[in-house]
């Protein structure tokens, strides 16, 4: 009997009968940047096509990805005013609406929620007098932005500051304020990672001393990744995901093995600029390279992919339906 693997490539029809991975669409998400500091669109450097907007050109933005099936929106809003506590989230709750009110159901809108674009310091939390987190002052700050974003008309919360239990508490404040249909997708499992850079720079959130190893995780630990994602999945979490995407396949399985939830993976700025670099020195073709990473999250088990590049989903022949 011969063992042959070359059988079953003879050619494309077969090769797609027999492929293991493929995806929708509307499982990539594309981030979009809305800030009140930039009047004229601002790149973000290694992110191709990626930008920082105001309000209006994100619209714009928004309504060319529709016509290219890319419906579903993670928003990053950057407000001009840093504050230490009592966050001012008019700007956030002006872009939120006008997004809504502008594309309605035709579009799925996610919010990322942290406090590292507001406070002045840059990290995702408030500190006490003496530098230590104030966990308190955080999860309630935390929760707040949350409500507010739903008043404004969000369709998902986004937690990604990685306090403990902030999940928790956010789902508890949406309850109380009628938002129980709200779905929770959080970064559970978020390492302190070098692979940030160019989203930083975008968010305008680059901590001003110190960094984020005493809150986000040591990416050294698999049991520490493990653990955060199943206390997230236990205090009521929707969907969960890791972060960085590409360095993190390793945990997405056994996140859902352990929870049963589903597991995204955002493919981070670092990573992306990585893949998108080394196309402009023709080193290789981007869309290629997109197409071949996703598929290797979807191999590891991911659900749905938080990309710089889910506008692409109609030219790499990704179907909405
Ligand atoms: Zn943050």
């Amino acid at each position: 009997m011969s063992d042959k693997l070359l059988r079953l490539k003879k050619n494309v029809i077969l090769r797609n009968m027999c492929a293991e991975t493929s995806f929708l669409s509307d499982q990539l998400i594309q981030p979009i940047f809305i800030s009140e500091k930039v009047s004229d669109k601002k790149s973000i450097p290694g992110l191709g096509d990626n930008f920082v907007f105001n309000i209006q050109d994100a619209l714009k933005q928004i309504e060319n990805d529709l016509k290219n099936d890319c419906r579903n929106f993670l928003l990053f809003l950057i407000p001009s005013e840093k504050k230490e506590l009592d966050f001012n989230l008019n700007f956030q709750s002006e872009a939120i609406s006008q997004v809504k009110n502008f594309f309605k159901d035709d579009i799925f809108l996610w919010a990322d929620v942290c406090l590292c674009s507001m406070t002045t310091h840059g990290h995702c939390c408030v500190f006490d007098k003496s530098q230590n987190i104030d966990i308190k002052k955080s999860l309630s700050s935390l929760s707040k932005t949350a409500v507010t974003y739903a008043d404004a008309g969000i369709d998902g919360i986004a937690p990604s500051d990685m306090m403990d239990g902030r999940t928790n508490k956010i789902r508890l404040a949406l309850d109380e304020n009628n938002y129980d249909l709200i779905p929770i997708m959080s970064y559970s499992s978020k390492f302190a990672s070098n692979f940030y850079g160019p989203f930083r720079d975008a968010a305008d959130s680059t901590p001003s001393f110190g960094d984020r190893k005493h809150y986000q995780l040591d990416y050294r630990n698999k049991n520490d990744a493990l653990r955060a994602s199943t206390r997230c999945a236990e205090e009521g979490a929707d969907l969960l995901m890791v972060k960085p995407g590409l360095y993190s396949l390793d945990l997405i399985q056994p996140i859902n093995n352990l929870t049963g939830l589903m597991v995204g993976a955002y493919q981070v700025s670092g990573e992306y600029a990585g893949i998108n670099l080394a196309s402009e020195n023709n080193l290789l073709e981007l869309n290629k390279g997109l197409f071949e990473s996703w598929h290797v999250m979807k191999r590891a088990g991911a659900q749905f992919i938080i990309t710089y590049g889910a506008r692409k989903s109609k030219e790499l022949g990704f179907s909405v339906k």
